[in-house]
């Protein structure tokens, strides 16, 4: 790990010292938002201690001016010396070297370990440690796909720094098809964890200290939700200079401004020091061919501007950065039928779709309220009235600032709902 990047997360650490030491005793996931989500039973009563919870991470990081902003890519430059081992999960991985280990987060509900792949790459060179996570939602298939091929191209020899991927985080999702864990909980709302909280929380906890805490930058994988699919498209926090950094390392892919909710891995790496930015690409429970290649062209593109392999080519060609974005939601229940596809650039006004009542014939349209680009959209489908079904990326001239309030406090607020209706990581 160079020395510059070293002291930039000491440094983080250090800011975040003070509200991470009064967030031990609670469990951050437990913010509710799984409950109003996808459990109907689960009406314990925690509201006493979400509270206490909430209300500690309602400052989750210093203000933009206090980050100090030191590239990524200098810190490879800056690493000098020799490579080092990679000790993790009980293994040395020495330098030059490639290891395929597994992480087992403790006895889960069975009673019995459920183990997943833990590929690590370790650089014959110096270098910064790049983690690589894909279905932390059981069903988003696309980024177990591009997790395989970055780590399977990558030669050890010719790496500076290393690479961890783990194609599966939730193993248990995955194995029935399902973006939950078994208890119906949403393992991306328990970040960091804890280990005295729920199932979730350990799990998440044993996760993020095992495995998480080596990375000196994180993509997680990502893919739409419930039957919704993604335009390739990187969701970051901007207001972080090293987040902004990271962003700009993948070449030619969309970047969304999203301040991540409190319990997502981005949120709980970063404010562990650790830059993350979600990788979203395609729908759930399907492989997607275009997307996984715009995926994997963009992660080998961020490994060659962080300087950690020399001889691939920049994919350049840069797209628009959407400071801002709103989902469209159908008024009517009934069949929907879109009249765009995802990448469309749509004006105020534009027909979107059509929902129509498959018992009075009775049609409605769908019309964009707003200039922009379709980033994201359902598939044709019966909805519901409240439905999101299209999200419009939308170009401003103004750059994200600081007060922009945490979405997850908020179940009302536009951008909040994206989390609760886990439209968003
Ligand atoms: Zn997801």
């Amino acid at each position: 790990m160079g020395q510059a990047l070293t002291f930039t997360i000491i440094f983080l650490a250090l800011c975040a010292g003070s509200t991470e030491a009064g967030e031990v005793s609670v469990d951050p996931g437990d913010n509710g938002a799984d409950v109003i989500e996808d459990t109907t039973e689960d009406t314990d009563s925690r509201s006493s201690e979400v509270a206490v919870a909430v209300e500690d991470l309602v400052d989750p990081a210093p203000s933009l001016a206090e980050l100090p902003a030191i590239p990524l890519a200098d810190a490879v430059t800056a690493a000098g010396g020799a490579a080092s081992t990679v000790t993790i999960l009980g293994t040395d991985v020495e330098p030059g070297t490639a290891h395929r280990l597994s992480w087992s987060a403790t006895e889960l509900f069975e009673g019995v370990p459920v183990s997943t792949p833990v590929l690590v790459v370790n650089g014959a060179l110096p270098g910064p440690t790049l983690c690589l996570t894909a279905a932390v939602h059981g069903d988003e298939l696309n980024g177990i796909e591009m997790v395989r091929r970055v780590m399977h191209d990558l030669d050890p020899a010719d790496l500076s720094g290393a690479v961890i991927g783990v194609p599966i985080v939730n193993v248990q999702g995955f194995r029935r098809g399902s973006r939950y864990l078994p208890d119906r909980r949403d393992l991306n709302r328990y970040f960091p964890g804890n280990p005295n909280g729920s199932a979730a929380a350990r799990i998440a906890d044993s996760f993020f200290t095992t495995i998480v805490s080596h990375c000196d930058a994180l993509v997680d994988l990502h893919t739409g939700s419930f039957e919704r699919a993604n335009l390739p498209q990187i969701r970051a926090d901007l207001r972080n200079p090293d987040v902004m950094t990271l962003t700009q390392g993948f070449g030619s892919m969309v970047i969304l401004h999203s301040a991540p909710a409190v319990g997502t891995l981005r949120h709980a790496a970063t404010r562990a020091g650790i830059p993350a930015v979600t990788l979203e690409a395609g729908g759930p429970s399907q492989l997607e061919l275009t997307e996984v290649k715009l995926g994997v062209k963009g992660i080998e593109t961020l490994v060659n501007t962080l300087g950690m392999v020399k001889k691939r080519r920049l994919w350049g060609e840069p797209e628009p950065i959407y400071y801002r974005s709103s989902w469209v939601r159908a008024d009517n229940g009934g069949i929907l039928l879109a009249d765009v596809s995802l990448g469309s650039t749509v004006r105020k006004g534009d027909l979107l779709g059509t929902i129509t009542d498959p018992m009075n014939n009775a049609r409605t349209e769908l019309r964009s309220p707003y200039s922009g680009r379709i980033i994201g959209m359902a598939r044709n489908q019966v909805v519901m009235p409240g439905f999101a079904a299209f999200h419009i990326g939308i170009q401003t001239d103004e750059a994200p600032v600081d007060e922009i309030p945490d979405p997850s406090l908020s179940h009302d607020k536009e951008a909040g709902g994206d989390y609760v209706d886990g439209m968003s990581e």
